[in-house]
Protein backbone atom coordinates (compact mmCIF):
# COMPACT_ATOMS: atom_id res chain seq x y z
CA UNK A 1 0.00 0.00 0.00
CA UNK A 2 1.23 3.03 -0.84
CA UNK A 3 1.10 4.82 2.44
CA UNK A 4 3.13 1.63 3.92
CA UNK A 5 6.40 2.21 2.47
CA UNK A 6 8.25 3.50 5.84
CA UNK A 7 11.62 3.95 3.94
CA UNK A 8 10.05 6.75 2.52
CA UNK A 9 8.22 7.63 5.46
CA UNK A 10 11.13 8.45 7.47
CA UNK A 11 13.57 9.46 4.39
CA UNK A 12 14.66 12.30 7.18
CA UNK A 13 15.40 10.65 10.49
CA UNK A 14 18.90 9.22 10.92
CA UNK A 15 18.21 5.82 13.07
CA UNK A 16 19.21 7.86 16.18
CA UNK A 17 16.19 10.02 15.44
CA UNK A 18 13.86 7.39 15.03
CA UNK A 19 15.03 5.49 18.18
CA UNK A 20 14.34 8.69 20.11
CA UNK A 21 10.76 9.18 18.46
CA UNK A 22 9.95 5.59 19.66
CA UNK A 23 11.23 6.03 22.86
CA UNK A 24 8.77 9.27 22.86
CA UNK A 25 5.86 7.74 21.51
CA UNK A 26 5.86 4.78 23.53
CA UNK A 27 5.85 7.06 26.68
CA UNK A 28 3.46 9.59 25.23
CA UNK A 29 0.99 6.27 24.61
CA UNK A 30 1.00 5.70 28.51
CA UNK A 31 -1.59 7.45 29.94
CA UNK A 32 0.24 7.32 33.55
CA UNK A 33 3.43 8.51 32.23
CA UNK A 34 2.43 11.71 30.76
CA UNK A 35 0.26 12.55 32.93
CA UNK A 36 3.72 11.99 35.52
CA UNK A 37 5.59 14.35 33.20
CA UNK A 38 3.39 16.61 32.61
CA UNK A 39 2.98 16.96 36.60
CA UNK A 40 7.06 16.93 36.61
CA UNK A 41 7.63 19.91 34.38
CA UNK A 42 4.70 22.33 35.94
CA UNK A 43 6.42 21.55 39.26
CA UNK A 44 10.10 22.12 37.58
CA UNK A 45 8.95 25.86 35.86
CA UNK A 46 7.19 26.75 39.16
CA UNK A 47 10.86 26.44 41.10
CA UNK A 48 12.45 27.37 37.67
CA UNK A 49 14.30 23.92 37.58
CA UNK A 50 16.76 24.11 34.29
CA UNK A 51 14.24 21.33 32.75
CA UNK A 52 13.70 23.04 29.23
CA UNK A 53 17.09 21.78 27.67
CA UNK A 54 15.25 18.22 28.31
CA UNK A 55 12.07 19.85 26.76
CA UNK A 56 13.55 20.49 23.81
CA UNK A 57 15.61 17.33 23.06
CA UNK A 58 12.60 15.49 23.28
CA UNK A 59 8.36 16.72 22.75
CA UNK A 60 9.94 20.11 21.42
CA UNK A 61 12.37 18.37 18.50
CA UNK A 62 9.57 15.89 17.59
CA UNK A 63 6.66 18.49 17.19
CA UNK A 64 8.12 21.74 16.92
CA UNK A 65 9.91 23.47 13.96
CA UNK A 66 11.87 25.91 16.15
CA UNK A 67 11.66 29.00 17.95
CA UNK A 68 11.86 31.26 15.53
CA UNK A 69 10.75 32.28 12.10
CA UNK A 70 14.17 31.69 10.89
CA UNK A 71 15.26 28.56 12.32
CA UNK A 72 11.93 27.00 11.16
CA UNK A 73 12.69 27.88 7.84
CA UNK A 74 15.70 25.17 7.80
CA UNK A 75 13.05 22.74 8.40
CA UNK A 76 10.75 24.31 5.78
CA UNK A 77 13.51 23.74 2.91
CA UNK A 78 14.59 20.15 4.17
CA UNK A 79 10.58 19.40 4.20
CA UNK A 80 10.92 21.24 0.44
CA UNK A 81 13.26 19.06 -0.82
CA UNK A 82 11.11 16.26 -0.26
CA UNK A 83 8.45 17.79 -2.44
CA UNK A 84 6.38 18.63 0.99
CA UNK A 85 5.30 22.35 1.89
CA UNK A 86 4.61 23.76 4.87
CA UNK A 87 2.73 26.04 6.80
CA UNK A 88 4.21 27.77 10.42
CA UNK A 89 2.43 28.63 12.99
CA UNK A 90 3.53 30.86 16.33
CA UNK A 91 2.07 28.18 18.93
CA UNK A 92 2.13 30.51 21.72
CA UNK A 93 -0.97 30.94 23.53
CA UNK A 94 -1.73 34.45 24.93
CA UNK A 95 -3.95 36.32 26.99
CA UNK A 96 -7.42 36.68 27.20
CA UNK A 97 -7.16 40.37 26.82
CA UNK A 98 -6.70 43.14 23.70
CA UNK A 99 -3.06 43.99 24.11
CA UNK A 100 -2.55 39.93 23.46
CA UNK A 101 -5.37 40.16 20.44
CA UNK A 102 -3.41 42.82 19.21
CA UNK A 103 0.21 41.22 19.42
CA UNK A 104 -1.13 38.26 18.00
CA UNK A 105 -2.52 40.13 15.04
CA UNK A 106 0.71 41.70 14.67
CA UNK A 107 2.43 37.97 14.60
CA UNK A 108 0.04 36.65 11.91
CA UNK A 109 0.84 39.79 9.90
CA UNK A 110 4.52 38.70 10.34
CA UNK A 111 3.77 35.67 9.19
CA UNK A 112 1.81 36.86 5.47
CA UNK A 113 4.60 38.88 4.95
CA UNK A 114 7.05 36.21 5.48
CA UNK A 115 5.43 33.94 3.06
CA UNK A 116 4.66 36.18 0.53
CA UNK A 117 8.97 36.75 0.65
CA UNK A 118 9.85 33.15 0.21
CA UNK A 119 8.28 31.20 -3.28
CA UNK A 120 8.26 27.83 -1.13
CA UNK A 121 5.66 28.91 1.25
CA UNK A 122 2.12 29.49 0.26
CA UNK A 123 0.00 29.17 3.54
CA UNK A 124 -0.23 30.73 6.59
CA UNK A 125 -2.55 29.99 9.73
CA UNK A 126 -4.36 31.47 12.80
CA UNK A 127 -6.59 30.18 15.61
CA UNK A 128 -9.87 32.82 15.78
CA UNK A 129 -9.20 32.91 19.47
CA UNK A 130 -5.61 34.20 19.77
CA UNK A 131 -7.35 37.71 18.37
CA UNK A 132 -11.02 37.40 19.56
CA UNK A 133 -12.51 37.65 23.09
CA UNK A 134 -14.60 34.11 23.25
CA UNK A 135 -16.80 35.96 25.62
CA UNK A 136 -18.04 38.03 22.89
CA UNK A 137 -17.98 35.41 20.38
CA UNK A 138 -20.24 33.10 22.87
CA UNK A 139 -22.32 35.97 23.12
CA UNK A 140 -23.06 36.86 19.63
CA UNK A 141 -23.25 33.00 18.67
CA UNK A 142 -26.33 32.64 21.47
CA UNK A 143 -27.95 35.73 19.84
CA UNK A 144 -27.40 37.73 23.82
CA UNK A 145 -27.77 41.49 23.37
CA UNK A 146 -23.35 42.96 22.63
CA UNK A 147 -23.17 46.26 25.41
CA UNK A 148 -22.00 49.31 23.96
CA UNK A 149 -18.31 47.79 25.12
CA UNK A 150 -18.89 44.42 23.44
CA UNK A 151 -20.16 46.30 20.28
CA UNK A 152 -17.09 47.98 20.14
CA UNK A 153 -14.80 45.24 20.85
CA UNK A 154 -16.67 43.01 18.78
CA UNK A 155 -16.12 45.79 15.67
CA UNK A 156 -12.36 45.25 16.94
CA UNK A 157 -12.32 41.48 15.94
CA UNK A 158 -13.90 42.12 12.82
CA UNK A 159 -11.60 44.53 11.98
CA UNK A 160 -8.50 42.09 12.77
CA UNK A 161 -9.85 39.67 11.01
CA UNK A 162 -10.19 42.27 7.77
CA UNK A 163 -6.80 43.18 8.21
CA UNK A 164 -5.34 39.68 7.91
CA UNK A 165 -7.76 38.72 5.22
CA UNK A 166 -7.02 41.73 3.58
CA UNK A 167 -3.12 41.54 3.85
CA UNK A 168 -3.39 37.96 2.54
CA UNK A 169 -5.15 38.95 -0.51
CA UNK A 170 -3.00 41.51 -1.29
CA UNK A 171 0.48 39.88 -0.95
CA UNK A 172 -1.27 36.36 -2.83
CA UNK A 173 -0.81 34.42 0.67
CA UNK A 174 -3.52 31.88 1.19
CA UNK A 175 -4.32 31.84 4.89
CA UNK A 176 -5.98 29.29 6.78
CA UNK A 177 -8.75 29.81 9.96
CA UNK A 178 -8.48 27.05 12.31
CA UNK A 179 -12.07 25.91 13.93
CA UNK A 180 -13.07 26.60 17.70
CA UNK A 181 -15.54 24.85 19.82
CA UNK A 182 -19.51 24.62 18.21
CA UNK A 183 -20.54 27.63 21.10
CA UNK A 184 -18.32 30.50 19.83
CA UNK A 185 -17.92 29.09 15.70
CA UNK A 186 -21.35 30.21 14.74
CA UNK A 187 -19.69 33.93 14.62
CA UNK A 188 -16.57 33.04 13.53
CA UNK A 189 -17.78 31.23 10.16
CA UNK A 190 -20.19 34.10 9.75
CA UNK A 191 -16.85 36.49 9.71
CA UNK A 192 -15.40 33.91 7.53
CA UNK A 193 -18.04 34.35 4.95
CA UNK A 194 -17.90 37.79 4.69
CA UNK A 195 -14.07 37.76 4.33
CA UNK A 196 -14.68 34.57 1.44
CA UNK A 197 -17.33 36.86 -0.26
CA UNK A 198 -14.60 39.93 -0.35
CA UNK A 199 -11.58 38.30 -0.95
CA UNK A 200 -11.79 35.16 -2.80
CA UNK A 201 -13.13 36.70 -5.66
CA UNK A 202 -10.48 36.17 -8.14
CA UNK A 203 -9.15 32.87 -6.81
CA UNK A 204 -9.34 31.17 -3.42
CA UNK A 205 -7.22 33.17 -0.55
CA UNK A 206 -9.34 32.57 2.59
CA UNK A 207 -10.03 28.96 4.05
CA UNK A 208 -12.74 28.27 6.87
CA UNK A 209 -12.32 24.85 8.56
CA UNK A 210 -15.32 22.36 8.72
CA UNK A 211 -14.58 20.18 11.97
CA UNK A 212 -16.80 17.05 10.31
CA UNK A 213 -17.33 15.30 13.93
CA UNK A 214 -19.98 17.97 13.86
CA UNK A 215 -22.89 16.71 12.29
CA UNK A 216 -24.62 19.30 11.17
CA UNK A 217 -21.62 20.23 8.63
CA UNK A 218 -22.17 18.35 5.70
CA UNK A 219 -25.33 21.12 5.13
CA UNK A 220 -22.81 23.77 6.40
CA UNK A 221 -20.63 22.86 3.32
CA UNK A 222 -23.91 22.43 1.12
CA UNK A 223 -25.34 26.11 2.15
CA UNK A 224 -21.84 27.62 1.34
CA UNK A 225 -21.98 26.23 -2.08
CA UNK A 226 -25.24 27.88 -2.85
CA UNK A 227 -24.29 31.57 -1.27
CA UNK A 228 -21.12 31.14 -3.35
CA UNK A 229 -23.06 30.57 -7.01
CA UNK A 230 -25.71 33.30 -5.71
CA UNK A 231 -22.27 36.03 -5.26
CA UNK A 232 -20.21 34.51 -6.97
CA UNK A 233 -16.82 33.56 -4.93
CA UNK A 234 -14.51 30.92 -4.31
CA UNK A 235 -14.59 28.64 -1.15
CA UNK A 236 -11.88 27.24 0.74
CA UNK A 237 -12.10 24.51 3.32
CA UNK A 238 -10.01 22.84 5.89
CA UNK A 239 -11.91 19.60 6.88
CA UNK A 240 -10.67 18.19 9.69
CA UNK A 241 -12.86 16.06 11.97
CA UNK A 242 -12.44 17.81 15.08
CA UNK A 243 -10.02 18.63 17.73
CA UNK A 244 -12.92 19.07 21.10
CA UNK A 245 -14.80 16.11 21.63
CA UNK A 246 -14.48 15.65 25.20
CA UNK A 247 -15.44 19.16 25.73
CA UNK A 248 -18.26 19.31 23.19
CA UNK A 249 -19.47 16.32 24.86
CA UNK A 250 -19.31 16.58 28.49
CA UNK A 251 -20.99 20.45 27.93
CA UNK A 252 -24.08 18.87 26.17
CA UNK A 253 -24.15 16.56 28.98
CA UNK A 254 -24.13 19.13 31.59
CA UNK A 255 -26.16 22.30 29.77
CA UNK A 256 -29.20 18.92 28.83
CA UNK A 257 -28.63 19.93 24.89
CA UNK A 258 -28.12 17.40 21.97
CA UNK A 259 -24.45 17.15 21.11
CA UNK A 260 -23.30 18.22 18.36
CA UNK A 261 -20.84 15.69 18.31
CA UNK A 262 -21.92 12.78 15.44
CA UNK A 263 -22.85 10.04 18.18
CA UNK A 264 -19.87 7.26 17.46
CA UNK A 265 -16.68 7.79 15.37
CA UNK A 266 -18.36 5.68 12.49
CA UNK A 267 -20.44 8.34 11.70
CA UNK A 268 -17.50 10.82 11.96
CA UNK A 269 -15.82 8.62 9.67
CA UNK A 270 -18.77 8.27 7.39
CA UNK A 271 -19.48 12.95 7.52
CA UNK A 272 -15.98 13.62 6.96
CA UNK A 273 -15.84 11.00 3.74
CA UNK A 274 -19.05 12.38 2.61
CA UNK A 275 -17.41 16.26 3.06
CA UNK A 276 -14.54 15.12 0.92
CA UNK A 277 -16.89 13.47 -1.43
CA UNK A 278 -18.59 17.10 -2.17
CA UNK A 279 -16.16 19.00 -2.04
CA UNK A 280 -14.06 17.18 -4.79
CA UNK A 281 -17.82 17.23 -6.91
CA UNK A 282 -17.57 20.81 -6.70
CA UNK A 283 -14.75 21.86 -7.38
CA UNK A 284 -15.55 24.88 -9.52
CA UNK A 285 -16.35 26.28 -6.29
CA UNK A 286 -14.53 24.45 -3.45
CA UNK A 287 -10.49 24.21 -2.30
CA UNK A 288 -10.02 21.50 -0.17
CA UNK A 289 -7.34 21.32 2.71
CA UNK A 290 -7.66 17.97 3.86
CA UNK A 291 -6.12 18.10 7.49
CA UNK A 292 -6.24 14.14 8.68
CA UNK A 293 -4.10 11.31 9.61
CA UNK A 294 -6.93 8.85 8.32
CA UNK A 295 -5.03 6.63 6.04
CA UNK A 296 -8.18 5.27 5.21
CA UNK A 297 -10.13 8.85 4.46
CA UNK A 298 -6.99 9.75 2.27
CA UNK A 299 -7.11 6.54 0.45
CA UNK A 300 -10.54 7.76 -0.13
CA UNK A 301 -9.75 10.81 -1.59
CA UNK A 302 -7.23 9.70 -3.91
CA UNK A 303 -9.81 6.72 -5.14
CA UNK A 304 -12.34 9.80 -5.56
CA UNK A 305 -9.88 11.94 -7.14
CA UNK A 306 -9.00 9.37 -9.78
CA UNK A 307 -12.62 8.28 -10.40
CA UNK A 308 -12.90 11.85 -11.49
CA UNK A 309 -10.47 12.53 -13.23
CA UNK A 310 -8.60 14.95 -11.64
CA UNK A 311 -4.69 15.41 -11.53
CA UNK A 312 -2.49 14.26 -8.24
CA UNK A 313 -1.05 17.79 -8.05
CA UNK A 314 -4.38 19.44 -8.77
CA UNK A 315 -3.61 23.05 -7.31
CA UNK A 316 -7.50 22.96 -5.62
CA UNK A 317 -6.49 19.75 -3.21
CA UNK A 318 -3.94 19.81 -0.54
CA UNK A 319 -3.02 17.27 2.41
CA UNK A 320 -2.33 18.27 5.44
CA UNK A 321 -0.53 16.73 8.66
CA UNK A 322 0.87 17.71 11.56
CA UNK A 323 4.54 18.20 12.44
CA UNK A 324 6.07 14.91 13.96
CA UNK A 325 3.42 12.66 12.85
CA UNK A 326 2.27 10.74 10.19
CA UNK A 327 5.48 11.10 8.36
CA UNK A 328 4.53 7.94 6.33
CA UNK A 329 1.70 9.59 4.66
CA UNK A 330 3.37 12.86 4.29
CA UNK A 331 6.79 11.57 2.61
CA UNK A 332 4.69 9.01 0.65
CA UNK A 333 1.97 11.09 -0.95
CA UNK A 334 4.60 13.89 -1.88
CA UNK A 335 6.73 11.08 -3.23
CA UNK A 336 3.50 10.05 -5.22
CA UNK A 337 2.94 13.60 -6.08
CA UNK A 338 0.19 14.96 -4.37
CA UNK A 339 0.18 18.44 -2.89
CA UNK A 340 1.78 17.76 1.00
CA UNK A 341 2.06 20.25 3.25
CA UNK A 342 3.09 20.09 7.02
CA UNK A 343 1.71 22.42 10.35
CA UNK A 344 4.69 23.65 11.58
CA UNK A 345 4.47 24.88 14.96
CA UNK A 346 7.33 27.23 16.67
CA UNK A 347 8.19 29.76 19.03
CA UNK A 348 10.36 29.93 22.48
CA UNK A 349 10.36 26.66 24.00
CA UNK A 350 8.80 27.84 27.41
CA UNK A 351 5.44 29.63 25.84
CA UNK A 352 5.13 26.44 23.41
CA UNK A 353 4.87 24.17 26.38
CA UNK A 354 0.70 24.07 26.10
CA UNK A 355 0.83 23.36 22.84
CA UNK A 356 3.09 20.33 22.81
CA UNK A 357 0.79 19.45 26.41
CA UNK A 358 -2.04 19.10 24.22
CA UNK A 359 -0.10 16.75 21.15
CA UNK A 360 0.59 14.59 24.28
CA UNK A 361 -2.66 14.60 25.38
CA UNK A 362 -3.83 14.02 21.89
CA UNK A 363 -1.62 11.11 20.91
CA UNK A 364 -2.55 9.70 24.33
CA UNK A 365 -6.24 9.64 23.41
CA UNK A 366 -6.01 8.91 19.69
CA UNK A 367 -4.88 5.29 21.10
CA UNK A 368 -4.75 4.16 17.29
CA UNK A 369 -2.50 6.62 16.12
CA UNK A 370 0.43 6.15 18.49
CA UNK A 371 0.46 2.63 17.91
CA UNK A 372 0.18 3.19 14.16
CA UNK A 373 3.65 5.51 14.96
CA UNK A 374 5.06 2.89 16.47
CA UNK A 375 4.39 0.27 14.19
CA UNK A 376 6.12 2.27 11.59
CA UNK A 377 9.19 3.18 13.59
CA UNK A 378 9.53 0.02 14.59
CA UNK A 379 9.51 -1.28 11.26
CA UNK A 380 11.67 0.59 9.44
CA UNK A 381 13.97 0.18 11.99
CA UNK A 382 14.06 -3.50 10.92
CA UNK A 383 14.09 -2.74 7.52
CA UNK A 384 17.23 -0.83 8.17
CA UNK A 385 18.81 -3.49 10.21
CA UNK A 386 18.21 -6.08 8.07
CA UNK A 387 19.93 -3.97 5.31
CA UNK A 388 22.93 -3.47 7.59
CA UNK A 389 22.31 -6.96 7.85
CA UNK A 390 22.66 -7.85 4.14
CA UNK A 391 25.80 -5.51 3.76
C1 LIG B 1 -3.33 19.84 9.40
C2 LIG B 1 -4.37 19.72 10.50
C3 LIG B 1 -5.10 20.84 10.90
C4 LIG B 1 -6.06 20.75 11.92
N1 LIG B 1 -6.81 21.84 12.28
C5 LIG B 1 -7.80 21.71 13.19
C6 LIG B 1 -8.69 22.80 13.49
O1 LIG B 1 -8.55 23.91 12.97
N2 LIG B 1 -9.67 22.60 14.41
C7 LIG B 1 -9.89 21.38 15.01
O2 LIG B 1 -10.84 21.24 15.79
N3 LIG B 1 -9.05 20.34 14.75
C8 LIG B 1 -8.04 20.48 13.87
N4 LIG B 1 -7.20 19.40 13.60
C9 LIG B 1 -7.31 18.16 14.43
C10 LIG B 1 -8.33 17.21 13.84
O3 LIG B 1 -9.60 17.79 13.97
C11 LIG B 1 -8.34 15.83 14.55
O4 LIG B 1 -8.56 16.01 15.92
C12 LIG B 1 -7.09 15.03 14.38
O5 LIG B 1 -6.49 15.23 13.15
C13 LIG B 1 -7.41 13.52 14.51
O6 LIG B 1 -8.33 13.12 13.50
P1 LIG B 1 -7.92 12.37 12.15
O7 LIG B 1 -8.85 12.73 11.05
O8 LIG B 1 -6.49 12.61 11.90
O9 LIG B 1 -8.08 10.80 12.40
P2 LIG B 1 -8.73 9.77 13.36
O10 LIG B 1 -7.69 9.41 14.36
O11 LIG B 1 -9.29 8.69 12.51
O12 LIG B 1 -9.94 10.45 14.10
C14 LIG B 1 -9.94 10.86 15.41
C15 LIG B 1 -11.05 11.88 15.48
O13 LIG B 1 -12.33 11.25 15.26
C16 LIG B 1 -13.33 11.87 16.03
N5 LIG B 1 -13.87 10.90 16.98
C17 LIG B 1 -13.17 10.06 17.80
N6 LIG B 1 -13.99 9.30 18.58
C18 LIG B 1 -15.26 9.67 18.24
C19 LIG B 1 -16.54 9.26 18.71
N7 LIG B 1 -16.70 8.36 19.66
N8 LIG B 1 -17.62 9.85 18.16
C20 LIG B 1 -17.51 10.80 17.20
N9 LIG B 1 -16.29 11.23 16.70
C21 LIG B 1 -15.19 10.68 17.22
C22 LIG B 1 -12.63 13.03 16.76
O14 LIG B 1 -12.76 14.17 15.95
C23 LIG B 1 -11.18 12.58 16.83
O15 LIG B 1 -10.27 13.66 16.94
C24 LIG B 1 -6.26 19.49 12.57
C25 LIG B 1 -5.53 18.37 12.17
C26 LIG B 1 -4.59 18.47 11.15
C27 LIG B 1 -3.84 17.23 10.73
Amino acid sequence: MLLDNTKNGFTLKSNFELKKAFFLFKIISNKTLTNIGKKALEISLKFRLPVLFLVKGTVFEQFCSGESLDESYKTVQKLNDKNVKSYLHYSVEGQENEDSYDLSLKEVLNSIEFVSQKNILDFTVFKPTAIANSTILQKVSENKPLDKNENELYKKVYERFDTICNLAHEKDVKILIDAEESWIQNPIDEIVLKMMMKYNKQKTIVFNTSQMYRHDRLEYLKSLKDVAEKHNFFVGIKLVRGAYIEKENERAIKNNYRSPICDSKNSTDINFNNGASFLLSNLKIFSIFSGTHNEKSIYKIIDLMKSIGLDKNNPKIWFGQLYGMSDNISFNLAGEGFNVIKYLPFGPIKEVIPYLIRRADENTSVKGQTSRELDLIRSELKRRESIKFLQ
